[in-house]
């Protein structure tokens, strides 16, 4: 069966003092936690500090992007071997706030993807469509172009050491949580997309975590749904009561 995963994405929020706390408090409690597996996702700047709180705790760290080229005259980006240098097993890409902030294409995603398999990393893949999209109904298509993007190239073996996210833009941030039944028809469809991809033996193993205005309250109805194995959490993962809370609640 595969475990849950609940994975924190601070974004860009904190400072070094608090996000030390935050991480303190969230190793501090984490041997409560039975049911699921722990991530925290650090902004880059702090994660060798939170790292450090991190140290001996069943919590593992991921970073928040990355760039796909090794080293090199790219002024401002990190590369996959820093992040792992700083003790990063995982790494969030394709966030919608990348491809709709930061103009992030599939193509991009992809590079970054195959990068960080080949370096050992978890790239935690996100989709999502926007509410245009969804009104629109093109969500199936959206999400499955999104996720078959950023798989290109991807090895049946590979693809087991990746976990999908997906984050329906317009219950980012805004409190509109999707259903349960709307995530599960998605994560029922994105399973079955890469059943037709690799084989459904290996889509059974992926895991697939919901993100989107999780909180602890909401978490259990989600996270109980057939092909719904964790959340990404944003705003709730700054409070390591409700973080965990998540956790506890699945
Ligand atoms: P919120 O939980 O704040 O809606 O953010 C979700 C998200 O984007 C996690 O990556």
């Amino acid at each position: 069966m595969r475990r849950p995963l609940i994975a924190g994405n601070w974004k860009m929020n904190t400072d070094r003092a608090s996000a030390e706390a935050l991480a303190a408090a969230i190793a501090d409690k984490a041997g409560d936690v039975a049911g699921a597996d722990l991530l925290v996702c650090p902004p880059a700047v702090y994660m060798a500090a939170v790292a450090d709180k991190l140290a001996g705790s069943p919590v593992a760290l991921g970073a928040q992007n990355m760039y796909f080229e090794d080293n090199g005259a790219f002024t401002g980006e990190t590369s996959a071997s820093m992040l792992s240098d700083l003790g990063a097993e995982y790494v969030i890409l394709g966030h919608s706030e990348r491809r709709h902030v930061m103009g992030e294409t599939d193509a991009e995603v992809n590079k970054k993807t195959l990068k960080a398999l080949d370096a050992g990393l978890v790239p935690v893949v996100c989709v999502g469509e926007l509410l245009e999209e969804r009104e629109a109904e093109q969500t199936a298509d959206v999400n499955r172009r999104q996720l078959l993007g950023a798989l290109e190239g991807v090895s049946e073996t590979q693809v087991l050491g990746l976990v999908v996210a997906y984050e329906p833009v317009w219950a980012i941030g805004t409190g509109k949580v999707a259903t349960p039944e709307q995530a599960e028809e998605v994560h029922a469809d994105l399973r079955r997309l890469l059943a037709e991809r690799y084989t459904s033996e290996v889509a059974e193993k992926v895991r697939i975590l919901y993100g989107g205005s999780v909180k602890p309250g909401n978490a259990a109805e989600l996270i109980g749904q057939q092909n719904v194995d964790g959340a990404l959490v944003g705003g709730a993962s700054l409070k390591a009561e409700d973080f965990l809370g998540i956790a506890t609640a699945v």
